[in-house]
């Protein structure tokens, strides 16, 4: 258990929020613990990958932050929900943008325009306002440490590198060759570091999260390891 993590009380939001770096598991272990909760589920790189999606369409550089966050009321219309399938579907103004907003290409612009200081704050009301439905599963980069600073259960999720590169060849339906693996390692590697070394915002563990590799462990386990801690600290 990480540090600042005591049996007992903690005050706060009731948000849990999950945190990590690309494929170490954040999406699976939200979706299913929300699902099971019945409490409502927030991904915010789908917000981030939204946006980029939408500068990509209309040929705005995911440079020029003005245009951008000119870009960014258009998220107002960003909702999710779940599938027959026990899957979630992002739609934007009801219409599904799943397939366009998945993938690792998505993940690049994602990760281009969330660098920028004005984007992530005029953001930060929209990620909020899923909290004031009522009790909320998020995940992302920050949501423990500046969306919720104060959730009640905060997580920070890891896995090696291979393990992460091996799961994004799955969701994508590709094989394991040993060129696909070393080009998602390349790609998930560079976002990685542009999204840690970015000065706004950056990957990070809060200090009060619950660190846990998850490279040897289902999804199940690791869902059932943060329903642990929701019991310790409530
Ligand atoms: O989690 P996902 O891979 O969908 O996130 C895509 C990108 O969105 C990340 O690489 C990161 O740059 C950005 N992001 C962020 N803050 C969040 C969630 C995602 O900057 N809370």
């Amino acid at each position: 258990m990480g540090a600042g993590l005591k049996k007992g009380r903690r005050n706060g939001d009731p948000v849990v929020a999950i945190d990590g770096p690309a494929g170490s598991g954040k999406s699976t272990a939200a979706r299913l613990l929300a699902w099971d909760l019945g409490w409502t589920y927030l991904d915010t790189g789908a917000i981030y990958r939204t946006l980029g999606w939408l500068a990509w369409q209309e040929g705005i550089s995911m440079e020029d932050e003005g245009a951008l966050v000119a870009l960014c009321p258009r998220l107002e219309g960003l909702s999710f929900q779940w599938n027959p399938r026990g899957e979630v579907e992002v739609l934007l103004d009801g219409k599904r943008v799943t397939p366009y907003i998945r993938g690792e290409e998505p993940g690049r612009w994602a990760s281009d325009v969330s660098r920028h200081p004005k984007v992530r704050r005029v953001l930060l009301d929209l990620q909020r306002a899923f909290a004031i439905k009522g009790p909320l599963v998020t995940e992302g980069r920050d949501t423990g440490t500046v969306v919720f600073p104060k959730a009640r259960w905060k997580v920070f999720l890891t896995a090696s590198l291979e393990e992460r590169a091996r799961r994004r060849l799955k969701e994508m339906g590709m094989g394991e060759g040993k060129e696909a693996m070393e080009g998602v390692e390349r790609a998930i590697k560079e976002r990685d570091e542009q999204d840690s070394q970015r000065p706004v915002a950056p990957l990070r563990k809060a200090s009060d999260a619950m660190e846990l590799d998850t490279t040897h462990l289902s999804p199940e386990k690791v869902v059932e390891r943060i329903k642990k801690l929701m019991e310790e600290v409530d």
